[in-house]
């Protein structure tokens, strides 16, 4: 890809450039606890957008994306904004990363990316990592702090692509180092790297490729039953409950929102365990983490689907030692945690089993923990 990138460089531009990239992200753990401030514990991936970019002297940008075969032209104005979609997650990291003060200009770039699209793993958050690392490097000498460069893709999201997202997949693509899961508190914005080397396991995305539109805004209405026993508890969040806090308010609340703060309790303690259980190696342990997730996301908070579901049996009878919906739900994918010799047979069952219930094969994307946004050496 990175080569392919070069050449088409150099055909459109006459020249080369400095070539950077950014990864996709998984969430291992930690669902629906970012709005209440509880923790993820995601990791970056090896699907990445990698761009090359050389500063032309002008005050435009000049954009080709490879996967589109689509090429644009901007200025670095507000009235300037691309009306292509991919374009604009650029543009947006440009204005953002102006907006806060620092300098941009010209530059002339290509791109491509082996992140699936819409698929969960947030292609998006690695396209915006990757140019707002880049134009730290090219025209700001590294002073932007790390963070500040995932605020930058998130407000691109926010203000110039219309999808009001939470920081993880940014801070998962800026900061991922290989081999790393990183515990982020949604509180504090504290985070801290734990080793994932799953030696004899693969982590393993299986997407049902079905996504369930649902008419009551169903994300609403968990975050408002979330807020609800909050405010009964007389707290901000549902961070600093337990389940005695709990169990101690039962009478006073809704069946519904005693189920939605129960997820969110046992998810925030279900982190910390996977956590503990990464110190020392105890893989069974992770994973029935991720199953007793799964379990909570489908009888709990509600948010699973048939399909999903159905996946998440398939990976048990298969003897997959963790699995769990990944993101919001209503569709999209497991992960999954299998070991090395089981691996062939649980995909081969999954593709047959799924296909034969729903009619189409799901998609299979194996991924390794893999570094963040960096700059590509020749
Ligand atoms: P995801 O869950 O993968 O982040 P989004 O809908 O948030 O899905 O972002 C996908 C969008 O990001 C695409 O529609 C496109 O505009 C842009 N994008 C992602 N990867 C690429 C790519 N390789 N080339 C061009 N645009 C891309
Ligand atoms: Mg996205």
């Amino acid at each position: 890809m990175k080569q392919k990138i070069k050449e088409l460089f150099s055909q459109k531009f006459g020249t080369k450039g400095v070539m950077y990239a950014s990864a996709g992200r998984i969430n291992l753990i930690g669902e629906h606890t970012d709005y209440n401030g509880g923790f993820v514990f995601p990791g970056a991936i090896d699907k990445y957008i990698a761009a090359m970019i050389n500063v032309n002297g002008t005050d435009k940008v000049r954009a080709y994306s490879v996967d589109l075969d689509a090429y644009t032209e901007f200025g670095l104005n507000e009235a300037d904004a691309p009306k292509e979609q991919w374009a604009r997650y650029i543009f947006g990291v440009c204005r953002e990363t102006i907006k806060r003060g620092f300098t941009v200009k010209g530059f002339d770039t290509v791109f491509a990316g082996n992140v699936p699209l819409g698929a969960g793993l947030s292609s998006s958050a690695a396209l915006e990592s990757c140019f707002a690392f880049a134009l730290n490097d090219l025209f700001n000498d590294n002073k932007i702090e790390k963070f500040e460069l995932a605020l930058i893709g998130q407000s691109t999201e926010h203000n110039y692509c219309g999808v009001n997202c939470g920081i993880m997949d940014q801070f998962a693509s800026v900061f991922g180092k290989k081999n790393c899961l990183m515990r982020l508190d949604c509180r504090s914005l504290e985070h801290e790297y734990f080793p994932f080397e799953a030696q004899g396991y693969k982590l393993v995305l299986v997407d049902s490729k079905v996504k369930h539109e649902l008419v009551d805004s169903p994300y609403n209405k968990r975050r408002q039953s979330c807020e609800r026993v909050a405010a009964k508890l007389g707290m901000e969040t549902l961070r600093d409950a337990d389940m005695a806090m709990l169990d101690a308010i039962k009478a006073e609340i809704s069946e519904e929102d005693y189920m939605r703060a129960r997820f969110v309790i046992g998810e925030k303690q279900r982190v910390l365990d996977v956590c503990d259980a990464l110190q020392k190696g105890d893989f069974e342990t992770v994973g029935a983490r991720m199953y007793a997730t799964h379990e909570g996301l489908s009888k709990d908070y509600e948010v699973s689907c048939v399909e999903l579901d159905f996946l998440n049996d398939v990976a048990r009878e298969c003897g997959v030692t963790g699995s769990r919906i990944m993101g919001g739900g209503f569709g999209g994918c497991t992960i999954n945690l299998v070991k090395d010799e089981l691996y062939d047979n649980f995909i081969a069952t999954a593709k047959v089993k799924f296909n034969e219930k729903y009619g189409h094969e799901p998609a299979i994307y194996p991924v390794v923990i893999s570094d963040g946004a960096h700059k590509c050496m020749e």
